[in-house]
C-alpha cells in the first residue's frame, strides 16, 4: 500500500539533504520494475513488500532514549519499553501486516518490539537460539519461533530467505560486541533494560521475490566467505565498519557490485521516528566509500517510512 508519507521518501529531492548527501539517487530511481518494495522505519527496520506477503527486518519503532549519541554512551539500566499505540496505529493503516519476522541480533534496537509485532501480526520469526530466547521471555508466541544458525537456504510461497552467518560492529578500542552474551532456549527470566538484550550471534538476510532480491547487514560486519556466489539487486548496508578490514570495498567486490546500495543503520535512534538525523557523518562515510569502490551503484538514502522499488 502507499499513503502520502512514502512520496517524500527519497532524499535527494529536499534542499537540506541534498547539500548534505550530494549524489544520492534522485527520486526518478524510486521506481524501478520489479515487484518488491523496501520501506525504512529508522535504524535497521525494514518492510519488505512483494506480491502477496510483507516481511520485515529488525522491526523498531519505539526508539526510545539511552544516551547512545552522548560521550557517556547508551545507560545499560535503560528500561525496556514498547509504544504499542504507535505501532498500533501503523498496523491499523495497514503497514507492518507481517508474515516474517527476521531478527539479525538480540540488541535493543533490533529486538524490543518484535514480540508486540509478532503477537499483533502472527509472523513467524526468525533468530538465534539466544533471540529466541529474549522474544519467548517477552512473551512471543512459542509456535511462531523458528531457530536459526545461519546457512538454512529457505522456500516459501512466492519468496525465499537465506540466511546467513554474519558478524556484529566491531567498536572501540578493543573492537568488541557490545552487550555481548548468548542464553539458552530453556532460560525464560525476562529481560527488563537493554543490557539484557545481549547479541547473542547475528544473522544476515537474503530475501528474493518479486522479480528482485535484497540483502541487509544488521551490524558493520559480515563473514565474506558466507556470501561468495550472491548477486543481490539491492545491498542493505550500514554504516560504521571502521575497524573492518576493507569494509566496503570487500563486501561490494564478493556481491558483484549491487546495482542498489541503500544505507541502514545510520540515525540517531534516541530521536522519535519521524526525525531522521546522522549524528556523526556517518553517511557521507558510506556514501563516499561506495562510490569510490562501485562507481555504478546507485547510493540509495530514505527518510523515515520511504520507500524504493528497485
Ligand atoms: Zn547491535
Amino acid at each position: 500500500m502507499d499513503t502520502g508519507l512514502s512520496r517524500r521518501g527519497l532524499f535527494g529531492v529536499g534542499a537540506v539533504a541534498a547539500s548534505v548527501l550530494a549524489g544520492v539517487t534522485p527520486a526518478s530511481a524510486a521506481t524501478g520494475t520489479s515487484r518488491m518494495t523496501l520501506r525504512w522505519w529508522g535504524n535497521n527496520s525494514w518492510e519488505i513488500v512483494l506480491p502477496g506477503v510483507t516481511i520485515l527486518i529488525d522491526p523498531w519503532l519505539t526508539r526510545f532514549k539511552t544516551g547512545t549519541y552522548t560521550p557517556a554512551g547508551a545507560d545499560p539500566r535503560t528500561p525496556l519499553t514498547v509504544n504499542r499505540a504507535l505501532i498500533d496505529g501503523y498496523l491499523d493503516r495497514g503497514f507492518l501486516r507481517a508474515k516474517h519476522i527476521l531478527v539479525t541480533h538480540g540488541h535493543y534496537d533490533h529486538l524490543t518490539d518484535v514480540p508486540y509485532l509478532a503477537k499483533r501480526t502472527g509472523a513467524t520469526v526468525i533468530g538465534t537460539e539466544t533471540h529466541l530466547s529474549l522474544m519467548a521471555a517477552l512473551g512471543t508466541p512459542e509456535d511462531q519461533l523458528a531457530i536459526a544458525s545461519g546457512g538454512e537456504d529457505l522456500t516459501f510461497d512466492g519468496y525465499a530467505v537465506r540466511v546467513l552467518r554474519s558478524l556484529h560492529s566491531a567498536v572501540g578500542a578493543r573492537a568488541q560486541v557490545p552487550f555481548p552474551g548468548s542464553r539458552p532456549l530453556s532460560r525464560r527470566d525476562r529481560p527488563r533494560v537493554i543490557a539484557d538484550l545481549v547479541e547473542g550471534g547475528t544473522l544476515a538476510y537474503a530475501v528474493s521475490g518479486g522479480g528482485a532480491s535484497v540483502l541487509n547487514f544488521g551490524g558493520s560486519n559480515y563473514v565474506e566467505s558466507e556470501l561468495a556466489g550472491l548477486r543481490p539487486d539491492v545491498l542493505l548496508l550500514p554504516v560504521g565498519g571502521a575497524k573492518v578490514t576493507q569494509y566496503v570495498p570487500r563486501l561490494l567486490r564478493v556481491l558483484g557490485n549491487p546495482r542498489y546500495v541503500a544505507a541502514t543503520h545510520w540515525d540517531d535512534f534516541d530521536l522519535p521516528l519521524g526525525q531522521a538525523h546522522d549524528p556523526n557523518g556517518g553517511l557521507e562515510v558510506l556514501r563516499k566509500a561506495v562510490a569510490a569502490a562501485s562507481p555504478a551503484s546507485e547510493f540509495v538514502v530514505l527518510d523515515h517510512l520511504g520507500s524504493f522499488t528497485p
